[in-house]
This record gives structure tokens, C-alpha cells and sequence, in this order.
């Protein structure tokens, strides 16, 4: 089907990138927070120590988030930096090269060698730096590293997704407060997880199904092992 090539709203990656991002960080919040109550209920906790508790792992997640995502974004944002430099005196000392390097670049991709002259050299009139950036770098605009947004959003999305545990945590009464806490958890990364795929125009239901097992599968451990640790201290 070579008319699908055309429609543009097929091309979902670059568009939802930052949206996905906040899927997966919310994603983090509730099964981390979630996991964390759990095992802390687990070992008998009373309702002050499990806000205690879980307000403390979503200013500390949110925290590592926001700072892990500043720290890894920069130096993306660094390395794009310096290859732009780079490439800029490449073009200032060397037009013949880098018009040769461009060549070379369309050739490779399938234009007969003529077309690719022609191709290299109306770009290297028009948008030289451009051109280099995306054709031999692979950078674009839209993709231009951006680390404060990126953080910000990456520390939001967290804290939402954590509120949602430590709320019922601190709603439901004792006697249901372990299942409530698991039921949302799971709830919660199963829809995100769902939400996550569609965005990225994948199966949603084997995104969801994913996630909800690998969700499952952290909670019942950090459960186990708060109530092998509660019996254990107590
Ligand atoms: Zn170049």
C-alpha cells in the first residue's frame, strides 16, 4: 500500500514523543508508589506512617526523575551543540568536501549520482547547515533537545502518578487498604500502559497486557517481602 506513505498523520513518533514520555513517567509514579505502600501495609503499617511513607517516595521519585531527565537530556542538548559546531566549520573550511559528503549521503540512499549532485549542490546553496544537520547528523528541529521541559514534565507526570496510590492509601480503612492499594495500582498502569501503545500506534492490549503483568509482578514481590520483613521486626 504505497498511498499510506502519504498520509502524513501515520507518522505518529516525532509528534507524540513528549506525550508518551509523560505516559511512562506517570507510569513510574503509580508502580513504584504503588509497590511501596504495598509493602509497607504489608508489615502492619498504621495510615500516618504510610503518608509518611509514600509522600516521601513521591518527592523523592519525582526528584530522581526530574534531575535524571535534566542530567541525560543536557548532555544530549551538549552533544547536538558541539555537533553543530563542528559541522558549521566543516562547511566554512571545506565547501567542496562537504558538498562531496552530501553527494555521497543521497547516493547511498538510492539517487543515481547525477540526481544526487544536483540534489547536494541546490542544497548547499540553499540550507547547507540544514541539510548537514539532518542528512548526515540525523538532527531536526523538532527534535532539538529541550532539558528543563523535559524535567519539568518528567517530575509532573511522576507525582501524578503517585498521588494516585498514596490517595487511596490514605482513604480506604485498614481492613481493605492492601487490596484498594493493588486494585488502583494495576488499574492505573494498565490503563496508562494502554494509553502509552495507542499513542505510539501499537497494540494497545499488548501494551496494557504488558505492563499489568510486569505491574503484578512488582507489587505481589514488594508485598511479600514487607510482610516476611513486618513479621520479622514486629
Ligand atoms: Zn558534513
Amino acid at each position: 500500500m504505497p498511498t499510506r506513505h502519504l498520509r502524513p498523520e501515520l507518522h505518529r513518533s516525532s509528534r507524540t514523543g513528549w506525550l508518551r514520555a509523560s505516559v511512562l513517567g506517570a507510569n513510574d509514579g503509580i508502580l513504584s508508589t504503588g509497590a511501596l505502600l504495598l509493602g509497607v501495609a504489608g508489615a502492619g503499617a498504621s495510615r500516618s506512617a504510610l503518608l509518611t511513607a509514600g509522600v516521601a517516595g513521591l518527592t523523592a521519585g519525582a526528584m530522581s526523575m526530574g534531575i535524571g531527565e535534566y542530567v541525560s537530556v543536557s548532555t544530549q542538548s551538549d552533544t547536538e551543540r558541539a555537533d553543530r559546531a563542528k559541522e558549521e566549520e566543516e562547511l566554512a573550511d571545506d565547501p567542496e568536501a562537504e558538498t562531496a559528503e552530501l553527494r555521497n549521503i543521497y547516493e547511498a540512499r538510492g539517487l543515481p549520482r547525477d540526481l544526487a549532485q544536483q540534489v547536494a549542490d541546490t542544497l548547499m546553496a540553499t540550507d547547507p547547515l540544514g541539510a548537514h544537520l539532518r542528512d548526515e547528523l540525523g538532527l531536526t528541529e523538532t527534535l532539538a533537545a529541550r532539558p528543563m521541559q523535559a524535567a519539568a514534565s518528567s517530575l509532573a507526570s511522576f507525582a501524578v502518578g503517585a498521588a494516585i496510590p498514596l490517595l487511596v492509601a490514605v482513604l480506604v480503612p485498614a481492613a481493605g487498604r492492601a487490596v484498594a492499594i493493588a486494585a488502583a495500582t494495576i488499574v492505573g498502569v494498565v490503563l496508562l500502559g494502554a494509553t502509552g501503545a495507542a499513542l505510539g500506534g501499537a497494540d494497545r492490549w499488548r501494551g496494557a497486557l504488558r505492563v499489568g503483568v510486569g505491574g503484578t509482578a512488582a507489587l505481589a514481590l514488594t508485598y511479600g517481602i514487607g510482610l516476611l520483613f513486618g513479621t520479622a521486626v514486629s
